[in-house]
Protein backbone atom coordinates (compact mmCIF):
# COMPACT_ATOMS: atom_id res chain seq x y z
CA UNK A 1 0.00 0.00 0.00
CA UNK A 2 1.50 3.37 -0.77
CA UNK A 3 1.80 6.17 1.86
CA UNK A 4 -0.41 9.24 2.55
CA UNK A 5 0.69 12.48 1.44
CA UNK A 6 -0.16 15.30 4.41
CA UNK A 7 0.53 18.87 3.89
CA UNK A 8 0.57 21.31 6.88
CA UNK A 9 0.47 24.80 5.92
CA UNK A 10 -0.33 28.17 8.01
CA UNK A 11 0.79 31.42 8.80
CA UNK A 12 4.28 31.48 10.31
CA UNK A 13 4.21 31.70 14.19
CA UNK A 14 1.46 29.52 14.04
CA UNK A 15 3.89 26.99 15.28
CA UNK A 16 2.88 24.28 12.81
CA UNK A 17 6.98 23.18 12.61
CA UNK A 18 7.50 22.46 16.06
CA UNK A 19 4.14 20.09 16.43
CA UNK A 20 5.32 18.86 12.39
CA UNK A 21 8.97 18.13 13.90
CA UNK A 22 7.67 16.52 16.73
CA UNK A 23 5.06 14.39 15.50
CA UNK A 24 7.72 13.01 12.73
CA UNK A 25 10.20 12.03 15.46
CA UNK A 26 6.57 10.02 17.31
CA UNK A 27 5.55 8.41 14.20
CA UNK A 28 9.07 7.96 12.64
CA UNK A 29 7.76 9.44 9.84
CA UNK A 30 11.34 10.68 7.63
CA UNK A 31 12.30 14.03 7.15
CA UNK A 32 11.45 16.13 4.00
CA UNK A 33 14.02 18.38 3.87
CA UNK A 34 13.13 21.22 1.30
CA UNK A 35 15.24 23.13 -0.84
CA UNK A 36 15.47 27.27 -0.54
CA UNK A 37 17.09 30.37 -1.72
CA UNK A 38 16.65 31.98 1.92
CA UNK A 39 19.65 32.50 3.80
CA UNK A 40 20.34 30.30 6.85
CA UNK A 41 19.09 31.48 10.17
CA UNK A 42 21.67 31.31 12.86
CA UNK A 43 21.77 27.63 14.23
CA UNK A 44 20.33 26.35 10.87
CA UNK A 45 22.27 23.30 9.01
CA UNK A 46 22.14 22.81 5.71
CA UNK A 47 20.58 19.12 4.64
CA UNK A 48 19.13 18.87 7.70
CA UNK A 49 17.39 22.53 8.15
CA UNK A 50 16.75 22.77 3.97
CA UNK A 51 19.23 22.15 1.05
CA UNK A 52 19.97 26.05 0.59
CA UNK A 53 20.53 26.79 -2.95
CA UNK A 54 21.26 29.84 -4.46
CA UNK A 55 18.83 31.41 -6.76
CA UNK A 56 20.47 30.08 -10.38
CA UNK A 57 20.64 26.53 -8.59
CA UNK A 58 17.45 26.94 -7.72
CA UNK A 59 16.04 27.88 -11.14
CA UNK A 60 17.83 25.15 -12.95
CA UNK A 61 16.42 22.61 -10.97
CA UNK A 62 12.94 23.92 -12.02
CA UNK A 63 14.06 23.94 -15.42
CA UNK A 64 15.14 19.95 -14.79
CA UNK A 65 11.76 19.42 -13.47
CA UNK A 66 13.01 18.34 -10.32
CA UNK A 67 10.25 19.74 -8.15
CA UNK A 68 7.53 18.04 -6.73
CA UNK A 69 5.88 22.01 -5.91
CA UNK A 70 7.47 25.23 -5.64
CA UNK A 71 6.53 28.59 -4.76
CA UNK A 72 7.86 32.14 -4.24
CA UNK A 73 7.24 32.70 -0.48
CA UNK A 74 8.35 36.08 1.43
CA UNK A 75 10.58 37.00 -1.30
CA UNK A 76 12.45 33.54 -1.72
CA UNK A 77 11.87 30.72 -3.26
CA UNK A 78 10.93 27.02 -1.43
CA UNK A 79 10.09 23.69 -2.78
CA UNK A 80 10.15 20.54 -2.16
CA UNK A 81 11.79 17.70 -4.57
CA UNK A 82 10.07 14.85 -6.17
CA UNK A 83 12.07 12.60 -5.18
CA UNK A 84 11.62 13.16 -1.62
CA UNK A 85 7.70 12.52 -1.95
CA UNK A 86 7.56 9.94 -4.79
CA UNK A 87 9.92 7.48 -3.70
CA UNK A 88 8.25 7.38 -0.02
CA UNK A 89 5.29 7.28 -0.92
CA UNK A 90 6.10 3.91 -3.15
CA UNK A 91 7.81 2.55 -0.19
CA UNK A 92 4.75 2.91 1.65
CA UNK A 93 5.76 5.54 4.11
CA UNK A 94 3.81 8.44 4.86
CA UNK A 95 5.36 12.03 3.98
CA UNK A 96 4.41 15.39 6.11
CA UNK A 97 5.10 18.39 3.73
CA UNK A 98 5.02 20.99 5.63
CA UNK A 99 5.07 24.29 3.05
CA UNK A 100 2.97 27.33 1.91
CA UNK A 101 -0.69 27.55 0.55
CA UNK A 102 0.69 28.30 -2.91
CA UNK A 103 2.51 24.82 -2.65
CA UNK A 104 0.13 22.69 -0.55
CA UNK A 105 -2.44 23.57 -3.66
CA UNK A 106 0.13 22.54 -6.25
CA UNK A 107 0.63 19.11 -4.63
CA UNK A 108 -3.07 18.70 -3.72
CA UNK A 109 -3.54 19.04 -7.44
CA UNK A 110 -1.23 16.55 -8.36
CA UNK A 111 -2.88 14.04 -5.66
CA UNK A 112 -6.11 14.29 -5.13
CA UNK A 113 -5.75 12.10 -2.23
CA UNK A 114 -3.97 13.98 -0.30
CA UNK A 115 -4.66 15.27 3.11
CA UNK A 116 -4.70 19.51 3.87
CA UNK A 117 -4.05 20.57 7.23
CA UNK A 118 -4.14 24.00 8.23
CA UNK A 119 -2.51 25.64 11.33
CA UNK A 120 -3.50 28.65 13.03
CA UNK A 121 -3.55 30.39 16.24
CA UNK A 122 -6.72 32.01 18.02
CA UNK A 123 -5.95 35.35 16.20
CA UNK A 124 -3.40 37.35 14.68
CA UNK A 125 -1.79 39.21 17.95
CA UNK A 126 -0.68 35.79 19.22
CA UNK A 127 0.98 35.47 15.65
CA UNK A 128 2.63 38.70 15.89
CA UNK A 129 4.27 38.52 19.39
CA UNK A 130 5.53 34.85 18.11
CA UNK A 131 7.70 35.87 15.32
CA UNK A 132 8.68 39.06 17.52
CA UNK A 133 9.75 36.60 20.32
CA UNK A 134 11.50 34.72 17.89
CA UNK A 135 14.23 37.74 18.18
CA UNK A 136 15.63 36.16 14.79
CA UNK A 137 14.11 38.30 11.43
CA UNK A 138 14.50 41.99 11.39
CA UNK A 139 11.54 44.00 11.56
CA UNK A 140 11.33 44.33 7.78
CA UNK A 141 10.78 40.77 7.65
CA UNK A 142 8.25 40.79 10.60
CA UNK A 143 6.35 43.41 8.73
CA UNK A 144 6.39 40.72 5.37
CA UNK A 145 5.44 37.56 6.91
CA UNK A 146 2.58 39.15 9.19
CA UNK A 147 1.16 40.78 5.75
CA UNK A 148 1.57 36.83 4.37
CA UNK A 149 -0.43 35.80 7.56
CA UNK A 150 -3.57 37.51 6.71
CA UNK A 151 -2.98 36.34 2.80
CA UNK A 152 -2.62 33.17 3.69
CA UNK A 153 -5.30 33.04 7.08
CA UNK A 154 -7.97 33.46 3.83
CA UNK A 155 -6.80 29.49 2.13
CA UNK A 156 -7.85 27.73 5.67
CA UNK A 157 -11.31 27.27 3.79
CA UNK A 158 -9.38 25.00 1.22
CA UNK A 159 -7.84 22.60 3.60
CA UNK A 160 -9.24 19.67 4.86
CA UNK A 161 -8.59 20.31 8.48
CA UNK A 162 -8.08 23.17 10.72
CA UNK A 163 -5.44 22.96 14.06
CA UNK A 164 -6.07 25.96 16.78
CA UNK A 165 -2.87 25.61 17.67
CA UNK A 166 -2.92 26.51 21.30
CA UNK A 167 -1.10 23.53 23.38
CA UNK A 168 1.70 21.91 21.54
CA UNK A 169 0.72 18.64 23.19
CA UNK A 170 -2.92 18.72 22.31
CA UNK A 171 -1.91 19.57 18.36
CA UNK A 172 0.17 16.90 18.07
CA UNK A 173 -2.32 15.01 19.24
CA UNK A 174 -5.05 15.89 16.71
CA UNK A 175 -2.50 15.84 14.10
CA UNK A 176 -1.40 12.26 14.74
CA UNK A 177 -5.34 11.52 15.10
CA UNK A 178 -5.76 13.07 11.23
CA UNK A 179 -2.88 11.25 9.66
CA UNK A 180 -3.97 7.74 11.27
CA UNK A 181 -8.01 8.35 10.46
P1 LIG B 1 10.77 29.65 6.86
O1 LIG B 1 11.52 30.68 6.09
O2 LIG B 1 10.14 30.23 8.10
O3 LIG B 1 11.57 28.42 7.12
O4 LIG B 1 9.55 29.19 5.93
C1 LIG B 1 8.73 30.14 5.34
C2 LIG B 1 7.54 29.48 4.67
O5 LIG B 1 7.96 28.64 3.59
C3 LIG B 1 6.72 28.59 5.59
O6 LIG B 1 5.34 28.91 5.40
C4 LIG B 1 7.02 27.20 5.11
O7 LIG B 1 5.92 26.34 5.32
C5 LIG B 1 7.23 27.44 3.64
N1 LIG B 1 8.00 26.34 3.01
C6 LIG B 1 9.02 25.63 3.53
N2 LIG B 1 9.43 24.70 2.68
C7 LIG B 1 8.62 24.79 1.58
C8 LIG B 1 8.52 24.07 0.35
O8 LIG B 1 9.26 23.13 0.08
N3 LIG B 1 7.58 24.49 -0.53
C9 LIG B 1 6.73 25.53 -0.28
N4 LIG B 1 5.82 25.83 -1.21
N5 LIG B 1 6.78 26.22 0.88
C10 LIG B 1 7.71 25.86 1.79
Amino acid sequence: MKGKLIIVSGPSGSGKSTVTKIVKDRLNIPLSISATTRKPREGEVEGIDYYFLSEDEFKRKISNDEFYEYANVHGNYYGTLKKTVEENLEKGLNVILEIDVQGALIAKDKKKDAVLVFFKTKDTKILEERLRGRKTDSEEVIKKRLENALKELEFENKYDYTVINEDIEDSCQKLIEIINE
